[in-house]
Formats: structure tokens, sequence, C-alpha cells
């Protein structure tokens, strides 16, 4: 096979990032856009030793799980990998991940992994209470925002992504239109000129609460009180304000934010738990499947008021405060100190007195808690970035010994490896289960609940 050669294949599995497998001859070809079960055309793009990414060129026979993309910009856009796939697919599919791992990689036998059936969306659209929008220009100098496409920075045009809310559009229409009147430019990359970066779009879906802040390249933001003026007569736009990057740089917002409107943040709640959340507070992005993993997160942590729990990887105490209501003291620990703040503030805001707060590596706040300070746990959960936890932390937990630990996962790989390490240290995984945080991507959540094992 050469480049830019076209082949006919069948697509039999799915990478991890949602990408169709499809295999010729034992070589494995990954190719976007496709279905397991798709019959396609596709061209050869670029070539491994083993492997292969070729481009879909045609769908031949559609796959029973394929279904229309609802969203125009579905293909080039880099936001959603599996809309192509109908919705119960897609769960199948991140259920199977989930085990995989656990047998790939943990070396569980099947007959040993609990699963509980995952937990979807009855409507997985719209579901997104934040959004960041880049701003760019089109070739006609027109001035244009949208989405990233995939691992390029071109901006595919769409104000109305179907993930979030309806009133981003109506919002980008009035901030586009501001910049055009006021001559004000977008920013390019490439030059380093330009003010307007990004727009980040916050909603509260309780609180209904909107917040916009403008992300700029330079100090201030040219007749900002016209934009205020235009931005505050949408319904439930409760605060404006913007942020100063005048970075060469992929983080989109600035360390430093400019109040324009309103009380600086807006505010939210989970279940009965509200929080005040500020253009650089961390906030899980699926407010709905939020609760559902935590409220299966606090079941599992089997919490009756007189324990003592440690919520290690806090950010900013979601699942402490969570825990809260039902233990008689939580401790949280959190390697960012903005998060440690929110979270303390947040504690106080819900007036409960009986969480504390660390700020610190888990792997060295835990082990350092429990020899200087004796300090133990019932319960200890466990919400750990993709890369999982440290083996430290991991020995610590299985020194403290508690009855249960919980581990939450956003990667089921390093989920399934560090679970193999706690059940050879005396736990046994008693359930299993998936919770789709982001229908039409690739990625999926786990909970897990592990009992220590009584010696007899
Ligand atoms: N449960 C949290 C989100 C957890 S995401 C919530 O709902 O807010 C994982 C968190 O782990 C991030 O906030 C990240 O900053 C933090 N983190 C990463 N490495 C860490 C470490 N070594 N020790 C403690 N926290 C860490």
């Amino acid at each position: 096979m050469e480049k830019n050669q076209e082949f006919t294949v069948t697509i039999e599995d799915m990478s991890e990032d949602g990408s169709g497998i499809g295999k010729l001859d034992g070589y494995i070809w990954f190719i976007k856009d496709t279905v397991i079960g798709d019959q396609v055309r596709a061209k050869a793009m670029k070539m491994k030793k083993s492997y292969g990414f070729a481009r879909l060129m045609e769908v031949i026979t559609p796959s029973a799980f394929r279904t229309e993309p609802r969203c125009p910009a579905a293909r080039p856009c880099g936001g959603c990998q599996l809309q192509a796939m109908k919705y119960e697919e897609q769960l199948a599919f991140k259920e199977r991940k989930i085990k995989n791992n656990l047998m790939r990689i943990g070396g569980f036998k099947e007959e040993e992994i609990p699963m509980f059936p995952i937990i979807g969306m009855e409507d997985p659209w719209r579901y997104r209470n934040k959004a960041q929008f880049p701003f760019g220009m089109n070739k006609n100098g027109e001035i244009i925002t949208g989405f990233y496409a995939g691992r390029t920075h071109d901006i595919i045009e769409n104000e109305d992504c179907l993930l979030g809310v309806q009133e981003n559009r109506g919002i980008l229409e009035i901030i586009k239109a501001f910049m055009k009147e006021y001559r004000i430019r977008p920013y390019d990359e490439k030059s380093h000129q330009g003010l307007v970066r990004h727009a980040l779009i916050r909603k509260g879906f309780k609180s209904s609460e909107i917040m916009v802040c403008l992300v700029i390249n330079g100090k201030r933001l040219p007749h900002g009180e016209e934009l205020v003026k235009r931005l505050s007569a949408v319904s439930g736009m409760t605060s404006i304000s913007y942020s100063i990057n005048e970075e060469k740089t992929n983080v989109i917002m600035g360390k430093e934010i400019v109040n324009l409107y309103g009380p600086g943040y807006i505010t939210d709640s989970i279940s009965d738990v509200t929080y005040q959340i500020s253009p650089l507070s961390f906030y899980q992005v699926n407010p709905v499947q939020t609760e559902k993993l935590y409220g299966t997160a606090l079941e599992y942590a089997g919490l009756t008021g007189k324990e003592t729990v440690w919520d290690l990887y806090c950010g900013i105490g979601t699942i402490s405060l969570f825990l809260a209501q039902k233990a008689k003291k939580v401790y949280g620990v959190e390697i960012v100190p903005q998060a440690i703040e929110d979270a303390r503030r947040n504690a106080r805001l819900n007036g409960m007195e009986n969480v504390e707060f660390f700020v610190g590596k888990a792997e060295e706040v835990l082990p350092e808690q429990y020899e200087k300070n004796q300090i133990y746990a019932d319960v200890i959960v466990v919400d750990p970035p993709r890369k999982g936890c440290d083996q430290m932390c991991l020995d610590t937990i299985l020194k403290m010994r508690p009855e249960r630990v919980v581990y939450v996962s956003c990667d089921s790989a390093t989920l399934a490896r560090d679970l193999r390490y706690l059940v050879d240290g005396g736990y046994e995984v008693k359930k299993v289960r998936g919770c789709d945080m982001f229908p039409q991507g690739g990625h999926c959540e786990t909970v897990v609940k592990l009992e220590r094992v009584k010696r007899k």
C-alpha cells in the first residue's frame, strides 16, 4: 500500500479516541468518522510499521449502528468523535471499553468484574454548561467564531454547537457585531496581532445564571461599557468580565480577570450543594451527569454519619461537599491552591463545618498526615487525573486500611492498573459502573467500589 492509495475495508473495532479500526492482511488502519460494522472506501494517509491512518472517502455499506450526525460540522470539528453512532451504541462501546481495559490491563477475569449498567443521558445533547469559542477571520475578512478542527487551530465556523446551550449563539452574535462596529480585531495566532482571542460562556443549569468572559491580547477592552450594555440585556446574564492573555500560548485563559459587570461569579448547584463559579474556577461541564456520577460515588461510600472520609484529588471539593452531607468529617486534598480556595469558600457558602482542605500532592499529604498526625479513614475516595494515582498514594491507602475505597476515574486504562494494585494489596472490587459524562465524545467516567477483604 502506498500513500493516497484507496482501499475497501470493514470496520471491526474502535480505538480509545473513537476512530474506527479495520484490518487488511494483518495491517491495522485507523479511520476517523467510521462506525463498527461499516464497509468503507478509504485513502491511505500516513503509515507506520504495523498500523496506519486513512481518510474516509465513502461509506459503501453503512453499519446498523450508524446514524446521521445532527451537527453539520460533525466531521471537520474536533469536538465530537462519536456522532455518527447511535447513542445506545455509544454507551455499549464505552461499557465494553471499561471492561476490556479491566481484563487486558488489570488482569481481571470477566466474572471478577461486577459491572452495573452504564449511566447514560436521557437527552444526550446540549449538556455542556461551558464553551470556549475562538475568534478569527475568514478569507473574506469577516469575523468568525466556532471550534478548532481536530489536530489544527483552523476555526470551523459554528455558533450553535449542539452540545452547548441555546444562548451561546445570541451572545456570540452580540460580540461579533460589537467587534465589527468598533473595529476590534480578532486575534491572529501566527502574527500575535489582534485583540479578541476567545469568549468563555458558562451557564448555571439550575440557576440559569450566565457568565461571559472575553479573553483578550491586551490590557483593556475598548468600549467595554457598550458591550456590557448589550450583553446585560440577555436574559440570565449575571457576570461579564475579560481576561488578559498576552502570551503566545495555547492556554486559553489569562491569569488576570477584569470585572466589568456583576459579582465576578455565577452561582449554581449540584444536588443540594451550591457553588460559586468564577471564570478561572474548575467546574464539571456536564452538571446533569455530574450529579449522577457523584451520587453513585456517595452511594458506594456507604456513609451513615459516623465516618471519617478522605477525598483525594478533590478539585473544588465537589465530591467532598457531597460526602460531607452524610459523613462525620471529610478531608480533601488537591494540588491547585485556587481550587482549594474555591472549595473552602463553597464549604462556607453551604454552612458545612465538617470539611477540611489541604493544598498539596495526594501522595505527599496523605502519608504525612498518616505518619505524623496518625489520622485515619473509614472511606477514601479518589478522583485522579488521567494518569491515575501515584504509587505512594496507593501504598498509603493500603497502610491506612479503610473499610472502603471509592475510585472515580476518567481513564479506565490507569484505573485498571490501580485496581490491580489495590486488589493485590487486600481489597475486593464490589461494583463497577460507567457514567457517560461526554455523549458524542470518546471519553467515559467510571466509578468503582472496593471493600477491604476481612482477614479470617
Ligand atoms: N473531584 C474533582 C475533580 C477532580 S479532577 C471535582 O469535582 O472538582 C482531578 C484533580 O486532581 C484536579 O483538580 C487536579 O488539579 C488534581 N491533581 C492532579 N495531580 C494531583 C496530585 N498529585 N495530588 C493532588 N491533586 C492532584
